[in-house]
């Protein structure tokens, strides 16, 4: 998935100008009614708008299908078209490059009886230098990190001799995947500026630091991480059909089959199946939008890109309340009669924030006010903070129902190509993220979308199902299915 850098936002507007926050305690919640009620209309995703989402959603999925560059959504070809069998055995490791920490993890395959039979995994924290550094000094970094890993192995684990270690490499940046073992960065997102990596295989990346680190390892697949997620999952369960990332960014992949995929020109796999990676964050058909998502837009790295992820995704729900409170405060005094420099900060609440401001079912919302307090610099009365918390729901819950009527438009399009196998069946869509898995208002108004869309009965057949740390075993999976042994 691709999201944008933090950094960026930080040009408007200008702190130093804005009169020295005092805290003048003074309900204002009446004056700013209309202010939300706005909000909340122009939010609204009745039954209509969800139903034009999954509609457009399915038919930008068929025009990306039908030629590179035929569509927002850039459906790229994983090279993933066999899964796991549960047939695997033996010693796979894998190396997840996310975010802003890196993740080892190392896994013994007993075939299809014991499966699983252990895995061990480290994170590592990148320091930031390496953001912004070379790409030598960042992928050597990584080697290290993982020759470090290497050598405690031991107990549960074992290589049979005359083999290397294989690893399934999770790389989360936009890539042009050339193969199952190799792909060519686009361009370096989520705040890091690395210099010499875009245009590159990653692949030859890692391989040439993990030579000069003297570590013989072989990366033998090379998946981001909805695919990852993808196959994880899948070895637990057949009806695995389509796995969603709701995390820092977003993005979703599903199996396709490769005859209706006209920019194949006709390279049909064995299986006649190959994993999509939609790419859907960059979907922008028909949202409802308000003037605080096209000014954060506007000041973002990447304005006019990525704009579903900008409106559902982990990076960006805390920032658009941000944007709403300081419009409350500077045109209704919510917060009283000046406005904090730290309501002025572009990122400063984050959708941590946001969803433990949702959780407070106290009488007083005594935590709503602290995080106000803490984070924001302002305090609050109690009418104060229920409206703050209203204002917190109405964003998340347009981000969750614009989620769920994605996913419906992705089972709709497989629906329409291989009819009554999608919902006359039971059909798995695999979760994962840390906004999917810490935030159960976002998870609960997602469900319903999917259920108001789909009907009750067909709803009952689609199962939405947290899939944690899939993603690290299934590259590893992905590794061993992929093995050159
Ligand atoms: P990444 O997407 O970078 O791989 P994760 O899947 O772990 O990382 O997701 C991290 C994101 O999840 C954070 O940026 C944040 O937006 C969101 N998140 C993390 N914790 C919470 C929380 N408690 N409540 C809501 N959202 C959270
Ligand atoms: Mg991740």
């Amino acid at each position: 998935m691709s999201v944008s850098a933090v950094g960026s936002f930080w040009l408007s507007p200008s702190p130093g100008k804005l009169p020295r926050p005092r805290m003048v305690v003074r309900s204002s919640a009446v004056s700013v009614a209309p202010i939300l009620t706005h909000l909340q209309k122009q939010c609204a995703t009745p039954l209509p708008v969800l139903r034009h989402v999954a509609d457009a959603m399915a038919a930008d999925m068929r025009a990306g299908l039908a030629v590179d560059g035929g569509s927002d959504l850039k459906m790229i070809l994983s090279y993933v078209d066999t899964f796991p069998t549960g047939n695997e055995k033996g010693l796979f490791y894998a190396l997840d490059l996310g975010g802003t920490n890196f993740r080892v993890l190392r896994v013994q395959l007993g075939g299809k009886d014991e499966r699983v039979i252990a895995t061990e995994f480290e994170q590592v924290t990148i320091p930031q230098e390496l953001m912004f550094g070379t790409s030598e000094e960042l992928f050597d970094f990584i080697a290290c990190g993982l020759a470090n890993f290497a050598k405690k192995e031991g107990g549960k684990f074992h290589l049979p001799s005359g083999r290397k270690r294989e690893i399934g490499f999770t790389f989360s940046f936009p890539v042009k995947q050339t193969s199952i073992d190799s792909g060519i960065l686009m361009k370096w997102t989520k705040g890091f500026a690395v210099s010499g990596t875009a245009g590159r295989d990653v692949v030859a990346c890692l391989n040439e630091a993990m030579e000069r680190q003297g570590l013989d390892m072989q990366v033998s697949a090379l998946v981001n991480d909805t695919v990852g997620t993808l196959a994880g999952a899948r070895y637990w369960d057949d009806d695995v059909m389509v796995a969603v990332i709701l995390g820092t960014g977003t993005n979703a992949c599903y199996v396709e089959r490769t005859d209706v995929i006209p920019k194949l020109q006709g390279q049909m796999s064995s299986s006649g199946r190959t994993i999509i990676s939609t790419e859907w964050g960059a979907f922008s058909n028909g949202l409802p939008l308000t003037e605080f998502d096209r000014d954060m837009d506007a000041a973002s790295i990447n304005p006019g890109e990525q704009i579903f992820e900008k409106t559902i995704s982990g990076m960006y729900l805390g920032e658009i309340v941000r944007r709403v409170l300081l419009k409350m405060a500077e045109a209704g005094a919510l917060f009283g009669e000046y406005v904090s420099e730290k309501l002025s900060t572009p990122f400063i609440l984050r959708t941590p924030d946001i969803c433990a401001m949702q959780q407070d079912n106290s009488d007083h919302l005594d935590a709503v006010g602290a995080i106000l307090y803490d984070v924001a610099g302002v305090k609050s009365d109690l009418s104060v903070r229920k409206m703050v918390v209203e204002v917190c729901d109405t964003i998340v819950k347009r981000g969750g129902r614009l989620a769920g009527a994605g996913i419906v438009g992705i089972l709709q399009k497989m629906e329409e190509d291989s009819k009554d196998l999608i919902f006359g069946k039971r059909t798995v869509v695999a979760m994962d993220g840390g906004l999917y898995e810490n935030y159960p208002q976002y998870r609960r108004y997602l469900k319903e979308a999917v259920t108001e869309l789909l009907g009750l009965e067909m709803s009952k057949n689609v199962v939405i199902e947290h899939s944690k740390d899939g993603s690290g075993i299934g590259a590893a999976l992905l590794a061993a299915s992929n093995s050159k042994y």
